[in-house]
């Protein structure tokens, strides 16, 4: 399987907090990769230097056949690669739905206006949000903005997805449908690196599950590995239900 993203000994520190302490681990095409641990542990930073959002100190992060940490990095073109979608859906509060998907398309990719508006059709339909492509964010709940924060992230055909916590601001009951939606791409085939809590998840959709403690991965595994943990660190996380 060839790997759409690989890290290796990656390195980072914020002052003297070294919060990525030899990070290593790869993602192949089509996997779904969960990343899960404690708060603090470098998970959303690991997620951040994966897009360029944060530079490395060390070692190296390729990404969809980009050297991430090549200070000759296009971060454009990766970006085109990566999506990647936040816990804070940020949509623009005065464009509808169907508007918000279609500025990126067309500011970066210049796909013409009609064009656009097909693309954002077909991602809302896919999200199960087709019938909301006039409403404004307001007039949307929770979880049906961030749905249409995940199409405006599809609509522009990314090959890698990421996802940091997308589900934690939701209640229960919206956080199912997002993890569908989620669940969804999975089975069609999209690779996703997902930070969640939602261990139920994890273990059901993840072929790949990364526990992080203080910057260093700890334990890699499938799904199962949830349920035998080698580490007392995992066994403790696991068993504390955050
Ligand atoms: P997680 O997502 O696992 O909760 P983070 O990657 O957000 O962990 O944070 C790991 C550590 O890095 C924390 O101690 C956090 O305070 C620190 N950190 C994260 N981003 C920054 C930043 N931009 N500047 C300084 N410290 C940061
Ligand atoms: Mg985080």
């Amino acid at each position: 399987m060839s790997a759409v993203v690989k890290l290796s000994n990656v390195y980072k520190s914020f002052g003297t907090n070294k919060v990525l302490d030899g990070v290593s681990f790869e993602v192949g095409r089509g996997e779904v990769a969960a990343v899960i641990g404690q708060s603090g542990s470098g998970k959303s930073t690991a997620l951040r230097c994966i897009n360029a959002l944060e530079t490395i100190d060390g070692g190296t992060i390729d990404v969809c056949g980009h050297a991430v940490h090549d200070e000759k990095l296009d971060r454009r073109s990766l970006r085109r690669d990566v999506g990647i979608v936040f816990q804070s859906y940020n949509l623009f509060p005065h464009l509808t739905a169907e508007q918000n998907i279609m500025l990126a398309p067309s500011c970066v990719k210049k796909v013409s206006k009609a064009e656009a508006r097909d693309l954002a059709k077909d991602v809302l339909a896919r999200v199960g949000l087709a019938e909301k492509a006039g409403h404004y964010p307001e007039q949307l709940s929770g979880g049906q903005q961030q749905r249409v924060a995940i199409a405006r992230s599809l609509a522009m055909q990314p090959k890698l997805m990421l996802f940091d916590e997308v589900t934690s601001a939701l209640d229960p009951q919206l956080t199912g449908e997002v993890l569908k939606v989620m669940e969804d791409l999975a089975r069609g085939g999209m690779t996703m690196i997902l930070v969640t809590h939602e261990m139920a998840f994890a273990r059901k959709v993840a072929s790949q599950v990364v526990y992080m403690h203080k910057g260093k991965v700890w334990e890699t595994g499938p799904g199962a590995m949830l349920d035998s943990p080698r580490t007392p660190e995992l066994a403790s996380f696991v068993g504390s239900g955050l």
